[in-house]
């Protein structure tokens, strides 16, 4: 039940989702999120869960119905299975999902399973181990894949798995990863590289888009057909194969931008609410949150970043200018 006006910006986009970075920590190194050597903010900043359940309790309130949990890498943080079992009791939170790279997920599935988490989207840029070691300058794809399988056993269904695009690094990788996805009946979604990362080398010709991609799977697998859109707001264009083995997603950022029908918001692992991935602008709910301010207060600077939304990315822009933060301080 919304007790309070729902979420809607300046657009007309009403809002029900929210992702909350837990963390800026992660166990990889990814390229394309975070740089070599990183110096993680101290603990004392990082929201607590308490702080968290309350931040989304409001929200809630406000009509968001979804959550995903992201990072940094969200199972470096102790205890997350707590953090899911206390937003899974917030009235109104119908779906809670996380995004993992799955190096820690084989020990935790089962008990974010019985926590309450609803869904899972695991990080898989590739199936060679030279691929993982290229992308996150460690070594682990064998314990991504042991998580993958213990998600699966624990009962997770329909686990996503996300495919970062790159090209000139990630094109020998798509057709292996087709045919895992298509053999283990997980769905797979190939997302276009985003100008995120930490040491600003993004440029656009690295972008691998997914209309190459798709015309890669269909060379091999035979041809991809529409699914239709059960949520206007999701990210991915979906396609199922015509042989009836699996589907592919695609989330073209870059080439295809969703931004009319976006629906998300985002809290940082410190508490700042931001309203567009790509925002130069943040919201500093912690200030609140340790200030002791009312429910109204919070629902109120929610809704001032929600009102400041900018109807895109502005990517493909002229004098696009990325955040200064990078995606593993934002959260993805
Ligand atoms: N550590 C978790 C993981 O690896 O899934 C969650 C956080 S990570 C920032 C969330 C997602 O963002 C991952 O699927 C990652 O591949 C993706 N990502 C990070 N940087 C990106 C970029 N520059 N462009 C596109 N996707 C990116």
């Amino acid at each position: 039940m919304t007790a309070f006006a729902p979420l809607t910006d300046g657009f007309g986009r009403v809002h029900t989702n929210l992702r909350i970075s837990v963390t800026d920590r992660c166990n990889i190194r990814c390229f394309y999120c975070m740089p070599e050597t990183v110096r993680f903010m101290p603990r004392s900043e990082v929201l607590s869960y308490e702080e968290i359940e309350r931040f989304a309790g409001v929200l809630a309130k406000l009509g968001i119905e979804r959550i995903r949990l992201t990072g940094g890498e969200p199972l470096v943080r102790n205890g997350l299975e707590t953090l899911v079992a206390k937003l899974a009791r917030i009235e109104g939170i119908r779906d809670i999902a996380m995004t993992t790279n799955g190096l820690l997920l084989a020990d935790k599935a089962a008990a974010l399973k019985q926590a309450g988490l609803h869904r899972l989207n695991i990080s898989l840029d590739g199936l060679s181990e030279e691929t993982f070691k290229k992308i996150s300058r460690r070594e682990g794809l064998s314990k991504v894949l042991d998580g993958i399988f213990a998600a699966q056993r624990a009962g997770f269904e329909k686990i996503r798995l996300n495919a970062v695009s790159i090209r000139g690094l990630t094109e020998v990788e798509i057709i292996p990863l087709g045919g895992f996805a298509r053999q283990h009946n997980m769905q797979l979604r190939f997302i276009e590289f985003m100008p995120l990362d930490a040491d600003g080398k993004w440029q656009t010709d690295q972008v691998l888009n997914g209309a190459e991609v798709r015309r890669m799977l269909e060379a091999e697998f035979g041809p991809l057909e529409p699914l239709p859109r059960s949520d206007a707001s999701q990210p991915a264009v979906d396609y199922r194969f015509a042989d009836g083995v699996g589907s592919i997603g695609f989330i073209n950022p870059v080439s295809q931008p969703f931004c009319g029908d976006c629906n998300r918001l985002r809290i940082t692992a410190e508490g700042k609410v931001r309203n567009c991935l790509f925002s130069h602008e943040e919201w500093d709910a912690r200030a609140l949150l340790r200030g002791g301010a009312s429910d109204e207060d919070i629902a109120n600077l929610v809704r001032e970043s929600i009102a400041a939304k900018k109807p895109g990315h502005g990517i493909d822009e002229e004098g696009f200018l990325k955040p200064a933060r990078a995606m593993y301080q934002i959260g993805g």
